[in-house]
């Protein structure tokens, strides 16, 4: 199933034709007739998007977006209205009121379609992530921060065009607009590049104008602008051609710079709303798998890294060197000198451990005191000689504390477990194997803490 519709129209026979037309492309669709019950109705329906017709026997599309703006996981559902003639004012009206689009009667399917498409594409982006992600990662639908003035580039076949629409455009937005011919493609690319780019689509020849689309589409850099296809009597294959390239907008009537100020306005907010998102998504995986007060991985994070890292050792008969190291009676240091003292030494120990490590080994603090690490591609000889530097890191140089008189000595000991992929055996799943290394590694540790602390013992993997 692509998705769920929710047709929106007091007139039967209009639900019925629209209903025929996207249930072919085979969305689900439920319907509705009014606005009485709608909260309720798309609260159980829970619809990608909504197909409204601009009048409904109590209401209008703007109140269909007000009803749902009130219920925060309701606001992002995209809606798009349908008109029964052209009417630029009540167009105007309903963009600025956050309808997605405006399409008038006769729909033509194609376009229709792509319309639909885009829309949902472009919730899947991102925009239905807030329900989740607010309460996970603590992301609520701020109202939009004011952003400065964006950079916007308008593309067209011919210069004269481009110097015209940007004399009209200019008094009626706040962004910085330059000109472009469609063939410079160069010239986009340069950096900074343009955060919106309004691209004629020429009727006569629209080829040029919808390869430029793909190809910013493809590229890193341009992936993310937003893109505004203008085009004044168009074929309709064209307009949709443009919104599957990923055009954000059509406007099938051709330039107009009011309409266009408010598009570039809508669009621009919703790319910054999509991008916020996008970079709060990255800091709560980030958040998930570090621990917080030394930087360093988390337990959850250790043993899926673990189980990778085997599972390459073993594919390329490779070596690895897995150690557990405790503090030794950190209790004490608790005891002595307070638990804000004990993190310091915590939040010191994860910083020493970091500079003798590369990269790409592993270091993860998995309990209180305890640090599980794993270095790929080290035979048994340098496991040894990484631990003893291990332990000559910690015990080495006092570690200065706040409030405490002198420095405080402070020792570790370390367990360590060497893995020849040549030896081992593969029983059981790689995620049973991990589990099984960290045990001996475990059991490594208790020996060194049995034989006095302060020092590594070395176990070789057992088959
Ligand atoms: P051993 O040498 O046998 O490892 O002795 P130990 O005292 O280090 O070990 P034990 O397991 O008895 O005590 C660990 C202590 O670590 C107990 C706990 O209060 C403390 N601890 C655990 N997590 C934290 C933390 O995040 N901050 C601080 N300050 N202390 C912690
Ligand atoms: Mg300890
Ligand atoms: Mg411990």
């Amino acid at each position: 199933m692509q998705g769920t519709i929710l047709i929106l129209d007091g007139v039967a026979t209009n639900r019925i034709i629209l209903k025929v037309q996207l249930s072919a492309a085979y969305y689900r669709i439920v319907q509705g007739t009014d606005l009485v019950g709608l909260r309720d109705l798309v609260r159980r329906t829970r619809p990608d998007l909504i197909v409204t017709a601009m009048k409904l026997p109590d209401g209008t599309a703007e109140d269909v977006k007000k009803i749902l703006s009130e219920d925060p996981p309701q606001a992002a559902i995209p809606i798009l209205a349908i008109g029964n003639q052209r009417d630029r004012m009540a167009r105007l009206k309903a963009l600025a009121a956050g309808i997605d689009d405006v399409l008038e009667q006769p729909l033509n399917d194609l376009v229709f379609q792509a319309r639909i498409r885009s829309l949902l594409r472009l919730r899947d982006g991102a925009e239905d992530l807030p329900a989740m992600t607010g309460e996970v990662l603590g992301f609520a639908e701020a109202p939009t921060a004011y952003s400065g003035p964006s950079r916007v580039a308008l593309v067209t076949a011919q210069a004269e065009t481009g110097t015209v629409w940007r004399s009209q455009l200019a008094s009626k937005t706040r962004h910085s607009l330059r000109t472009f011919r469609l063939g410079d493609i160069q010239g986009l690319m340069t950096q900074p590049v343009p955060d919106a780019i309004v691209i004629e689509i020429p009727r006569r020849d629209p080829a040029p104008a919808l390869s430029l689309m793909s190809e910013l589409f493809a590229r890193s850099s341009t992936a993310n602008c937003v893109v505004i296809a203008l085009a004044e009597g168009a074929e309709p294959h064209s307009l949709a051609d443009a919104l599957d390239r990923g055009a954000q907008d059509v406007m099938a009537g051709g330039f107009d710079a009011e309409e266009l100020a408010l598009r570039l306005e809508l669009d621009l907010a919703r790319k910054a709303r999509r991008d916020r998102l996008r970079s709060t998504v990255r800091a709560g995986l980030r958040a998930a798998v570090l621990d917080p007060m030394t930087g360093l991985y988390n337990r959850r994070y250790a043993l899926p890294y673990l189980t990778s890292a085997l599972r390459d050792t073993i594919g390329t008969r490779g070596d690895l060197a897995l150690m557990m190291a405790d503090l030794d009676h950190f209790k004490q240091i608790n005891d002595h000198y307070g638990h804000a003292a004990g993190d310091a030494v915590l939040i010191e120990t994860a910083q020493r451990l970091r500079l003798m490590f590369e990269p790409d080994d592993m270091i993860a603090r998995v309990g209180g005191e305890e640090f599980l690490i794993a270095i790929p591609g080290v035979k048994a000889n340098d496991a040894s000689r990484i631990a003893r530097r291990i332990c000559a890191e910690i015990n080495g140089r006092p570690f200065r504390i706040a409030g405490a008189e002198r420095p405080v000595d402070v020792t570790i000991s370390v367990g360590v477990v060497t893995i020849s992929a040549g030896r081992i055996g593969a029983a059981g799943t790689d995620e049973q194997l991990a589990t099984r290394l960290i045990d001996q590694a475990d059991q490594a540790l208790y020996q060194s803490k049995a034989a006095g602390r302060n020092r590594f013992k070395t176990i070789e993997a057992a088959a």
